[in-house]
């Protein structure tokens, strides 16, 4: 049995030293934001090479906060990639904004920067592109088109953790750029976390005050705010996991690596990798339009694989009532039916990789 992600193997390595962060959290007495978070915040925002770091209850809460420290909200319109997970449009959405989707470049499967001036309106606030599968999407020209129509730029980095575009870390090209700590992601919790990094202190003030009851001083709401604090106990795990996340990542590369060579020739539509960008593999995406069939014979020997995604989000009931007709994004659609992500992860060997080759190609 080849796991599509060995969760457990990636708590076993670390064991010794995520229990004794754990204990050190209960033995404190302290068990909601305090030292634990702030270190954690100070940590991530470093790494990311941001200016400030906040943490937050998981990467949906990060999305819509950001979009609330904005003032974005009912009438307005923010610009979403029609290939992503369902969470970036459901932020968009929930602080009652329309997402007006766009297509992706279908090289990269990220947005296409190109096809983005054509879905502004007097009504566009933002720009929200996604870092899919860690791959950076095309920012130097969305932050154009932003400037040149005075839109603000709120990243979904929730599968970017550690990518890099054009040579610098995600995590402050935009005006905000939200994560999600979510156990599978490339930085991953024992449970549900999130966070916002930003350059700006004004923003990074706000998202603070948001997810504490708008309320710096106890007893004192400056606005209504909601309850999403990052939970020590998660934030004393991040902190043992950010230590080797580079390192893992570079597992994750030659797991990458050996695939492109192990597939060169199986016919299949392999990942596209721009000069700029330097990706984090949080998936191992293939594209084939036999699909079907390719999961089918894997499942069979009983190799883990997953499709991300395979419905749409303007194909969601969720989405029924934006009344955006199918075919009106026909790239998304056809991703939708042809991807599909082999086993990816630290703890996927080598062998491995060979293994699910071989069996691509049979
Ligand atoms: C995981 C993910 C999210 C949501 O994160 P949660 O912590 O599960 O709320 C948002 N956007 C993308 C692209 C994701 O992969």
């Amino acid at each position: 049995m080849i796991p599509f992600l060995d969760l457990r193997a990636a708590y076993l390595e670390l064991k010794p030293g995520i229990d004794a962060a754990i204990a050190r959290v209960l033995d404190s007495g302290w068990y909601v934001l305090g030292s634990e978070v702030e270190a954690f915040e100070a940590e991530w925002a470093a790494y990311c090479e941001a200016a400030h770091a906040v943490g937050v209850a998981n990467g949906l809460d990060a999305l819509t906060l950001a979009l609330r420290a904005l003032d974005i909200g009912a009438g307005d319109e923010v610009i979403v990639p029609s290939n992503t997970y369902i969470a970036t449009w459901l932020a968009v959405s929930g602080v009652g904004a329309t997402p007006v989707p766009v297509e992706p470049d279908p090289a990269t499967h990220n947005i296409d920067p190109a096809r983005i001036d054509a879905a502004i309106t007097p009504r566009t606030r933002a720009i929200l592109p996604v870092h899919l599968y860690g791959q950076p999407a095309d920012l130097d020209p969305i932050l154009g088109i932003a400037r040149r129509h005075n839109l603000r730029v709120v990243e979904d980095a929730a599968q970017a953790h550690g990518a890099r575009y054009k040579g610098k870390r995600i995590g402050a090209h935009g005006d905000i750029v939200c994560w999600s700590f979510y156990p599978g992601k490339n930085l991953g919790a024992l449970g549900d976390a999130g966070a916002l990094t930003t350059d700006d202190p004004v923003l990074a003030g706000r998202v603070a005050l948001l997810r504490n009851y708008g309320s710096r001083q106890k007893y004192v709401n400056e606005e209504p705010g909601v309850n999403s604090r990052l939970d020590p106990i998660q934030a004393a795990v991040l902190r043992v996991k950010l230590a080797v996340l580079d390192k893992w990542t570079a597992r994750r590369r030659a797991v990458a690596a050996a695939y492109e060579e192990g597939l060169a020739d199986s016919g299949l539509i392999l990942p596209h990798v721009p000069d700029w960008a330097e990706p984090v593999w949080h998936l191992y995406v293939v594209r084939s339009t036999a699909r079907d069939a390719l999961q089918a014979r894997l499942t069979e020997a009983r190799v883990g694989t997953l499709i991300h995604y395979p419905i749409p989000p303007h194909m969601q009931t969720a989405y029924a009532g934006l009344g955006i007709a199918p075919e009106a994004l026909p790239l998304a659609q056809r991703l939708a039916g042809e991807v599909l992500s082999l086993p990816m992860g630290p703890h996927m060997t080598l062998d491995r990789v060979q293994d699910v080759c071989g069996k691509c190609l049979v």
